[in-house]
């Protein structure tokens, strides 16, 4: 592939939230003009593209716009119909594929790739219909039941102790297809970012490991200090199996939980740059968003460096309504007065309890000196850390 030189080029993103915002300010900083395609008038990344084009993933007319105006086009969402990203990839270079996206919008398809690619995940059975339900192995509860697509943020989950229970919340979620996962005893949750160029060169960022709160991701702390070395480069070992084995190109995201008998299981996979992420745009010397564009041109993708310690805290919502009566803004002057601290805003004009808002990055020379700032932030905040 010839690269697409920085400066002389167009890229465009499926999507228009958060993480198509900063991917257009990565490519921006790059020179790049940038177009976003999202139905929503007043999206985050469509509020500093070059170009908005307000249409419906599946609108044609769309498309072809998206096609000809641009010279290679990524997703920032991962429920984005295959179909359109295979409907473009017949006119422009397109990463990821749509066929490697349809992979990670299906639970029970995401599962048995992590199978077919060698890495364990947790015990779990398929249900599409009344047979496979009452064929559920009881080994398997108490467990989660997800939503085999459609599902973030933990929506679409249902934990289950029983049969009965099991019963009652398939009936819950519509009799859709589902995932049931037994509840694992976790001791972390780690995820680890690779990137994969169309000429097969792959890299990976360090192991973040995560906190999640109600099914959220909550915060993230890098370098993951606590976890021994030989798990964590078992985890990236087999994020870059998994990548290579779906014949990746581009940003990927795998999560990985850890069991407290100390046992390493992948949890799921999303196709393009990840919540998890987000500490690169201040603690790496490349960001992951940086990295979804250089995968996307063909230019060089260097193995991005840990430069400051990280922790990264999610700015949800909730924060907004600390006061009591209508929403208020947070003290941002005081967060700011901390050295390294890094606010990132999403340019949303609306806070609602549970929407991801923001984030904000808290850098040091040494992780417990990122962890005693991360606690100032939180505190002025009010959040738990
Ligand atoms: P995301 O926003 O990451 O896409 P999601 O809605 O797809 O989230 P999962 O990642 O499947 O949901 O689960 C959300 C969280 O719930 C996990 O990060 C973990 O904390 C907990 N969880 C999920 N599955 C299990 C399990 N089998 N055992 C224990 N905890 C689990
Ligand atoms: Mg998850």
């Amino acid at each position: 592939m010839t690269p697409l030189l920085p400066g002389s080029a167009t890229l465009g993103v499926l999507g228009g939230g958060q993480l198509g915002r900063m991917f257009v300010q990565a490519a921006h900083s790059l020179g790049y003009r940038c177009v976003v395609l999202d139905p929503d008038k007043a999206s985050p990344a469509g509020a500093v593209a070059d170009q908005h084009l307000c249409a419906d993933y599946l609108d044609s007319f769309g498309l072809a716009q998206l096609a000809r105006d641009c010279d290679a086009i990524t997703t920032e969402f991962e429920n984005v119909p295959a179909i359109a990203l295979e409907t473009l990839a017949g006119m422009r270079f397109v990463a990821p594929s749509g066929e490697c996206v349809a992979v990670c919008q299906d639970r029970a398809v995401e599962k048995a790739h992590f199978e077919k690619a060698g890495v364990a995940c947790a015990p779990h059975a398929v249900i599409t219909n009344e047979i496979e339900l009452a064929a559920i192995d009881p080994a398997l509860l108490p467990g989660i039941l997800k939503t085999s697509r459609m599902g973030y943020d933990g929506k679409g989950q249902v934990r289950v102790r029983t049969p009965g229970e099991l019963t009652a919340a398939w009936q819950r979620l519509g009799q859709v297809p589902c995932v049931l996962e037994q509840l694992l005893p976790l001791a972390a949750e780690l995820s680890v970012i690779v990137v994969r160029g169309a000429d097969g060169a792959i890299v990976n960022f360090p192991v973040q490991q995560n906190l999640h709160r109600d099914g959220i991701l909550a915060v993230t702390e890098v370098p993951a200090i606590g976890v021994d070395a030989a798990l964590q480069q078992q985890a990236v070992a087999s994020a870059r199996q998994v990548a290579e084995a779906m014949g990746y190109v581009g940003v990927l995201c795998i999560e990985f939980f850890l069991l407290q008998d100390g046992r390493l299981v992948v949890n799921e996979m999303a196709p393009r740059p990840h919540n998890s992420g987000h500490y690169t745009l201040d603690g790496c010397d490349v960001s992951q968003f940086e990295m979804q564009v250089r995968a996307m041109t063909g230019l060089p993708l260097v193995p991005p460096r840990l430069v400051q310690a990280s922790v990264m805290l999610n700015l949800l919502g909730d924060l907004w309504f600390r006061g009591g009566e209508g929403p208020q803004t947070p003290d941002w002057a005081a967060v700011l007065a901390l050295p390294g601290a890094h606010l990132h805003l999403y340019g949303k004009a609306e806070a609602r309890p549970g929407r991801k808002m923001g984030h904000l990055n808290l850098t040091a020379d040494t992780p417990e000196a990122a962890r005693a700032v991360a606690a100032q932030a939180a505190a002025i905040l009010g959040l738990p850390f």
